[in-house]
């Protein structure tokens, strides 16, 4: 890439030089899923989960090009923020309706919108925190629970287009798309098809003119190339970059 060594020399240290590394490897595997279904990996944006890991190794991993990061909890968002320059940042968990002020104060995006009513205040807040509104609209995701598993968040499936009646008359929101996260299995393959029915529910949506735009956020560490077969738009790894979390997912 031009310009690569003009950067000062703080970033390329060992620590950036493994995240470089582990980057391009993970960007190969989603070029590799693009070529074998046709797409074009430009479609697809990596999103770098950085749950458990600390900001001095973000900072390098931001260096490396690691510049959409994730967290789920907001807590965890509000303590590395401030530390982390030059990122932006993703709420991709579970979020209380009292969290929601403080997870728009440090969250670009929020991924894991479960509810009309946790809209409805995102809606609300966005325009007091954000300064959003119908002209600079704050973008999240609906979170799906495409295999209506009773241990995980999200929309039921069939309850999206009513929700969606509601959500779309929201203008400081702008819905994005949809994301779920798979079935935990030990096989990537078992995961396609949660994948392809999220792809299918949200075409069938926007045939109907739901206010909803086409990114699918779906893919992990374990699974995201299957993910990007069936047609994510974003996917969001952790361990895949950061190595194994000390205290299991
Ligand atoms: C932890 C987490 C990820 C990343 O998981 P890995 O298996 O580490 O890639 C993605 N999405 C959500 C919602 C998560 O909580």
């Amino acid at each position: 890439m031009a310009g690569t060594h003009l950067e000062p020399m703080s970033a390329s240290t060992p620590g950036v030089e493994s995240f470089r590394v582990a980057r391009a490897a993970v960007l190969a595997r989603i070029a590799a899923a693009c070529e074998r279904v046709g797409r074009s990996p430009d479609e697809v944006t990596l999103i770098a989960v950085s749950k458990t890991v600390d900001p001095v190794r973000l900072r390098d991993a931001v260096a490396a090009g690691l510049t959409i990061l994730a967290e789920n909890r907001v807590q965890d968002g509000e303590a590395k923020v401030p530390e982390v320059p030059g990122a932006s940042w993703q709420l991709v968990g579970p979020l209380q309706s009292n969290k929601v002020r403080r997870a728009l104060e440090v969250f670009d995006a929020i991924q894991s919108i479960d509810s009309v009513g946790l809209a409805e205040r995102i809606d609300r807040l966005a325009r007091e925190v954000r300064g959003a509104g119908p002209d600079r609209r704050y973008p999240i995701l609906l979170q799906v629970n495409v295999d209506n598993d009773p241990s995980k968040a999200g929309f039921a499936p069939d309850a999206l287009a009513e929700a969606l009646e509601a959500i779309g008359g929201l203008d400081a929101l702008d819905v994005q798309g949809l994301m779920t996260i798979g079935r935990f299995v030990t096989e990537a393959e078992a995961a396609r098809p949660t994948f392809a029915a999220l792809r299918v529910l949200s075409v069938r949506l926007r045939d109907r003119g739901a206010a909803l735009s086409a990114d699918l956020s779906m893919g992990m560490s374990d699974d995201f190339e299957v993910a990007v077969e069936e047609g994510a738009t974003i996917v969001r790894v952790g361990r895949a970059l950061f190595g194994e979390r000390p205290h299991g997912p």
